[in-house]
């Protein structure tokens, strides 16, 4: 049984509190991960689990036995790092065997766990070559299965594709749920790539500045973004962020309005302010918006840089006093930025007066003070239909 649970886990460092009042509860079998920007703790935090480093507050269980004060040996985990120290001069079948021969296990044990994990990571041609005679992606598989063979209850990788080259680290993202799923172990992982995150795991944990933001699975964090950071953070390009005014009609941003009753959105009254974030791909231009069951009204918007993916182009718009201004706006401006994703057979065009849309069923409101989110949705009525026509108002 592989359940990890950290309760209240706090660990400073001098000056600097890496880990804050951090509250996990990671089931058995399951894929988390650890996500969030340089510096914002994940390695601490997985260092705590492993034994690696003792935590200043709280308490760390693993398959219901408290391991706060057992040294790494005796937890039941296996940890792969970023940095794969194999030893140099022996070949792969030793240096996965190594751990093993250490806690003298049988002869027999050892070949049979270095063979059918060396045949689960596809390596058995490999048992005979040095690491000098290997890809950085096997010597990354050599790594896991030096973890592997430990048959252990928890898997902890901190960041273990991060000096791969890109192509084999999309690969090796596959690998690692074929891994998962096969092995049904949980694995606690550790990386600064959203995507790498959204991809693989079961429920992710979005961490900035040593606290927790939110833990869920990847698309409830795309979807519904507990705040601003998660928001931020998660989905790339990043959420377009605008900060406005709640009226009795919706809300009002230096460039635009867009129309909602806030009477539906409990907490909400006129005068607050909010940041709305809308997402590239819930920008339209107005022509392909009409599909949508609940557009915003349409806002005018210069067509400034695009940058075509391939897949799909990304529109830089100026809107409000930027449309003038034109190129060499100062990006960090935000307020007068969109950026919306178009099909790549668009033929649309920079340095064009077009009207835009937003989809008000995905536009997103925050609380502008603390972050927190208010909505996921503005899909409801706007304040100016008649209420008498909305069903809660009908009169049988
Ligand atoms: P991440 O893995 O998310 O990049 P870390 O857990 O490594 O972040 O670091 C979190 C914070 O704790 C950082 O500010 C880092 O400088 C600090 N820190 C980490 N390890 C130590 C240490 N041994 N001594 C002092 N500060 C540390
Ligand atoms: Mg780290």
């Amino acid at each position: 049984m592989g359940d990890v649970t950290l309760d209240h886990v706090t660990k400073r460092y001098a000056d600097v509190t890496a880990v804050d009042d951090m509250n996990l509860d990671i089931e058995d079998g399951e894929f988390v991960t650890l996500v969030g920007p340089s510096g914002c703790g994940k390695s601490s935090t997985l260092e705590t689990i492993a034994g690696l480093t003792k935590p200043t507050e709280g308490t760390i269980t693993i398959a219901d036995r408290d391991v706060t004060n057992l040294p790494p040996k005796d937890r039941g985990i296996a940890m792969v790092f970023q940095n794969i120290a194999l030893f140099p001069h022996m070949n792969v079948y030793d240096n996965m065997s190594f751990g093993l021969r250490l806690r003298d296990f049988s002869k027999e044990v050892i070949d049979q766990r270095v063979h059918d994990a060396a045949e689960i990571l596809q390596i058995e041609g490999l048992l005979e070559r040095e690491p000098s005679e290997l890809s950085g992606g096997q010597r990354q598989r050599v790594a896991i299965g030096r973890a592997i063979v430990r048959e252990p209850e928890v898997f902890l990788m901190d960041e273990p594709l991060a000096n791969l080259d890109a192509k084999l680290r999309v690969h090796m993202r596959t690998e690692l749920q074929r891994l998962h799923k096969e092995l049904d172990t949980t694995i606690i992982y550790v990386t600064h790539d959203q995507a790498e995150a959204m991809t693989m795991s079961d429920r992710i944990a979005v961490i900035d500045g040593g606290q927790l933001q939110q833990i869920a699975p990847p698309l409830v964090c795309y979807n519904e973004p507990a705040n601003l950071f998660v928001a931020g953070f998660i989905g790339s390009p990043s959420m377009n962020f605008v900060e406005g005014e709640v009226t009795a009609a919706g809300l009002t941003t230096e460039n635009f309005d867009v129309a909602f009753d806030p009477g539906q959105l409990p907490g909400v009254a006129p005068g607050d302010h909010l940041t709305m974030g809308v997402r590239p791909e819930d920008v339209y231009l107005s022509e392909q918006g009409r599909e949508l069951a609940n557009p915003s009204q349409p806002i005018p918007a210069r067509t400034d840089v695009l940058e075509p993916m391939g897949d799909e182009i990304f529109v830089y718009l100026l809107t409000g006093d930027a449309m003038d201004a034109g190129m060499g706006t100062d990006p960090d401006e935000g307020q007068n930025q969109l950026l919306m994703s178009v099909d790549p057979y668009s033929d649309i065009e920079s340095d064009r007066d077009v009207e835009i849309v937003l989809d008000r069923e995905r536009v997103h409101l925050f609380d502008t003070q603390t972050g927190k989110a208010v909505s996921h949705t503005l899909e409801f009525a706007a304040a100016d239909a008649d209420p008498t026509e909305t069903e809660a108002g009908g009169d049988d």
